[in-house]
This record gives structure tokens, sequence and C-alpha cells, in this order.
């Protein structure tokens, strides 16, 4: 088995299918952030078949926009979403978005030493440029999709038009997930969402955090639902 890391961006859905062999458990975040996953990464890694973690940054990203808008004081996060995405690039040297994919694709690979030494697992980072992936123009209300780590393919959750409208948030706990639904929620503008239970096991974790996000200020005016796959 191995892990796939990538960022939430709604254009990666069909390219990592593509990159999923179906060994592959797949972990999505606001910029393929590695320490934004700590939690979920230690719960996998107790599985001594994970032979290696593979993380896929992107150009244009909408993440490290977002880390330099907050850079350049045009917007404020909270304190969690500061701490895990943005304050990394504090010494970074630049605010530009472009030279932070870059950075965020040195701090990855870093990220990922350290836990390749710790554990004995092999490690790679690809930074994708995404103007080589096909399009179509218009793809109708981006949304949002909260699911666990599993290494189903999007064309297997998703319909067509939600391969290409949808950001995936997948980590293994709520908390993980608040800073990427920040991101999606106040930043790219996202007014719906839906949290996916993807296997019978996890109807009554789906229907608990439905509960905290409803009561959640952040999610004030978002439509939220759970579905079953
Ligand atoms: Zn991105």
């Amino acid at each position: 088995m191995e892990i796939l890391i990538s960022c939430m961006d709604r254009r990666l859905n069909a390219y990592l299918d593509s990159l999923n062999s179906g060994n592959t458990i797949l972990l999505r975040n606001a910029g393929a952030n590695v320490s934004g996953l700590s939690y979920t990464l230690s719960e996998l890694l107790r599985d001594e078949n994970i032979k290696s973690i593979k993380v896929v940054t992107h150009t244009d990203c909408g993440a490290m926009k977002t880390v330099s808008k907050v850079l350049k004081g045009e917007l404020k996060l909270s304190e969690i979403a500061t701490n895990t995405l943005v304050k990394k690039f504090t010494d970074a040297g630049t605010k530009d978005p472009r030279e932070l994919e870059n950075i965020n694709t040195q701090i990855q690979k870093s990220e990922l030493e350290k836990i390749s030494k710790e554990r004995g697992i092999k490690g790679s980072v690809e930074l994708l440029d995404i103007s080589k992936i096909d399009m179509p123009k218009e793809q109708g209300e981006h949304k949002m999709a909260l699911m666990n780590p599993s290494s189903l393919k999007y064309g297997q959750i998703l319909n067509k038009e939600e391969m290409f409208n949808t950001y995936v948030i997948q980590s293994k706990s709520l908390e993980e997930k608040m800073v990427d639904i920040e991101i999606a929620t106040k930043v790219l503008g996202i007014k719906k969402g839906e949290i996916i239970a993807l296997y019978a096991s996890e109807y009554r974790g789906v229907e608990a955090d439905l509960k905290k996000l409803k009561l959640n200020p952040l999610l004030n005016g978002i439509e939220i639902n759970a579905r079953r796959l």
C-alpha cells in the first residue's frame, strides 16, 4: 500500500484517479500540507503494509494564493489555520504565490524526509503543472466533499459534474478538516458541502460530524448534508 497526499483542489480529482493503483490511500487538504495531516498519518502508518508516501503539490494553487494574501496582510485566518498553513512561510523571503508553490514543495519534501527516516518508508514529492490537465470550461457551482482517507477512486464517489466542481477534503478527523473547511468557505466562497460516508462503518461518525458542523459558526449560511455512498 502507498499513501498519496495532495491538494483539495477540484481540478486534481481525475488526475489523482489516474495515479491511484487501487492500493493507494488518498489524503487531501489545502496545499498538500503534510504537517496538517499528522494525526491522520500517525493513524495510517500503524499499518505496516504502507511502504511509501507520495506528495503532489501543484501550480496555480489556491492555498498558496491564500498564504500570499495572509503574508501581505490582505486576509486574516483563524489562529489554527494560520499556524497550520501559513506560519512555515513567514521566513520564506517571498510573498509571491508562484514562488510560494516552489517553497511549499520543498517544505513538504523535508516533512516527508522526517517521516521516511523515522518509519523507514519511501517518500517522493512532485510539483504538478496544472495547466497540463484537461478541464471543461464551466463546471457549475463549486462545492466541497468531506470524507475519510480511502483507496476508492473519485470516479466511484462523485458523479461526472462533481468530478470537476468538488473540492475534496480527505483526512481522518473533523478537527484536521477544519482548516481546509475554513479555506473553502472563507477564501474560496464555497456555499455547499457534503460529508460522504464511504462505508457502512462510517455512518455514525458522519452523522456526528454533521451535527458538529451545523453548530459551527464557520458553517453559517453554508448548506451542508451527509450522504452514504
Ligand atoms: Zn492547491
